[in-house]
């Protein structure tokens, strides 16, 4: 048994995280797949990694060094909770399962406290960058007990991405911190594509510009404040030709976007936890709306903003594009900000609820490599949590306050902009609301209690008095005090 970690699954997330795991100084790693033919073509490929192959699960048990540690890369959900069955038998008391699946953090916690009966750690670890990141460096979210950390630390550390001299990786919290926060992670991801989604539609249906030309508009902004992997890829993406067609490929591409559930859960999630996610919702939705071609049919049976008179046209006056890009420019960051403020705020919301004890600075330094929503933005997340750590809302720090008070007309411009024009930014324009929300002094949610306590005698708080109390709106409409039933 020379081992010190091993690695079960190896389709292409887990043959290449084993490959980078062996290619750093101090790993034996030990190699499982229930098929054995994978194994084998891993071993054959890969010579120089040293594996340690097994053909069944005693062999691999057999084959690594105590505590044991063992890292699933497995498909999520039954195929994890069968690999976990299977290593629970040949494992021993104080012996480490990591899973580095996409599991869905209830299960993660599921099947810590199942697993924890027996003696065993269980760590879900969220694992970003996709393949990748799982072979140069990904940005590693474990969750599990401290007494596993001590061992998993220095191996993950080994591995992760590594972003100004740190590696992307914390311990994150307890059982299914880590997945949970991987999970809000793939939730700001998709808000932050569909805010550059609605960018570049803007601007292209506002000045005309082409594929390539918005693609140096992204390369320039990608020297700017909105530095990152997202706006360097978009440039990229928009650039492409299609080799068939000599179109941009973005054109030739259909307009329907997919998703494996991430952004779901976090939605799902939030709106469980009463937190307002409105960014990263709208950006699921709108993927949702797009993959409904016999809902699109409609195309033409629903007016537009110029019916009757004038032009469906949208154009920015010649002399006022580059103004035009520069409004985009900051709506992008002032939703930015409120996407990853929301995103916090779900993490903050979660560790309240499930006792995790997360440092959300921390949270968005290991995020700064190895994962897609990588950016040089997050640096200013990190100062503004090392300042205030227990910060209500990420967006009030100094910092984002004043970069969206600088962005904030134009970001209004952009979404008077769309709504008059007829183009749909519902990221951007949910995002303004729910700074507007949040910024209010008072809101109608007054008289949605009014509401709740006519017809449901769901009573009401007085802001000039403490207690709670109900009108008696079938009666004579006097006042009486209540129990509390909000
Ligand atoms: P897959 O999700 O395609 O899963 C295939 C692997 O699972 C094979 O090794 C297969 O073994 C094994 N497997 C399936 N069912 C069982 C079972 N019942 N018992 C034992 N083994 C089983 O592999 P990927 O490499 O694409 O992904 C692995 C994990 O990583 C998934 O949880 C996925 O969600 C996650 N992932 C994460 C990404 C990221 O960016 N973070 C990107 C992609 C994936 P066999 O060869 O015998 O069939």
């Amino acid at each position: 048994a020379h081992a010190n970690i091993g690695v079960v699954g190896l389709a292409v997330m887990g043959s290449n995280l084993a490959r980078n795991l062996a290619s750093r100084e101090g790993n034996t790693v030990a190699i499982f797949n229930r098929s054995y033919a994978k194994t084998q073509g891993v071993l054959d490929a890969h010579p120089e990694a040293g594996f340690i192959p097994a053909a069944t699960y005693q062999e691999f048990a057999d084959s690594l060094q105590k505590p044991r540690t063992a890292i699933i890369m497995v498909k999520a959900g039954a195929g994890t909770d069968a690999v976990i069955d299977e290593l629970v038998k040949v494992f021993e008391p104080g012996d480490i399962i990591v899973d580095g699946g996409n599991a869905y953090f209830p299960d993660t916690i599921r099947r810590e406290k199942a697993v924890r009966a027996t003696g065993i750690n269980f760590v879900g670890a969220g694992i970003s960058g996709g393949e990748e990141g799982a072979l140069t460096g990904p940005s590693i979210m474990p969750g599990g007990s401290d007494e596993s950390w001590v061992t998993l630390g220095p191996i993950l550390r080994s591995i992760a991405a590594v972003a100004e001299g740190e590696p992307c990786v914390t311990h994150v919290g307890h059982d299914g911190a880590g997945h949970f926060v991987k999970m809000v992670h793939n939730g700001i991801e998709y808000a932050d594509m569909q805010l550059i989604a609605e960018a570049y539609d803007l601007i292209r249906r506002g000045t005309g510009k082409s594929p390539a030309e918005i693609a140096e508009i992204f390369a320039e902004w990608n020297r700017g404040e909105l530095e990152s992997y997202l706006i360097e890829i978009t440039a990229e993406v928009l650039r492409q030709v299609d080799a068939e067609t000599g179109t941009p490929l973005v054109d030739v591409i259909v307009d329907q976007a997919g998703a494996k559930g991430t952004g779901a859960w976090t939605v799902q999630t939030a709106l469980s936890l009463g937190v307002p996610v409105s960014g990263i919702a709208e950006a699921t939705f709108a993927r949702s709306l797009s993959s409904h071609p016999e809902q699109r049919a409609v195309a033409g049976a629903l007016p537009g903003p110029s019916t009757g008179s004038g032009t469906d046209e949208f154009t920015v006056p010649a002399d006022q594009v580059d103004a035009f890009i520069e409004d985009v420019r900051l709506a992008l960051y002032a939703s930015k900000i409120v996407a990853y403020s929301q995103g916090f705020d779900e993490i903050r919301a979660g560790a309240a609820e499930y006792g995790w004890n997360i440092d959300l600075g921390a949270i968005s330094k290991i995020w700064r490599g190895g994962c897609i929503i990588r950016a040089q933005f997050l640096n200013r997340i990190a100062d503004a949590y090392a300042e205030t750590p227990d910060l209500p809302v990420l967006m009030t720090a100094p910092y984002f306050a004043e970069a969206i008070g600088r962005a904030q007309a134009a970001w209004r411009r952009v979404v008077v902009q769309a709504a008059q024009a007829g183009i749909p930014a519902p990221a951007f324009s949910s995002s303004l609301s729910y700074y507007d929300g949040i910024r209010a002094d008072r809101l109608p949610a007054a008289l949605v209690q009014g509401q709740r306590d006519f017809f449901g005698a769901h009573t009401y708080k007085r802001i000039d008095k403490p207690g709670t109390f109900h009108t008696l709106w079938s009666g004579d409409r006097t006042e009486i005090e209540a129990e509390d039933t909000h």
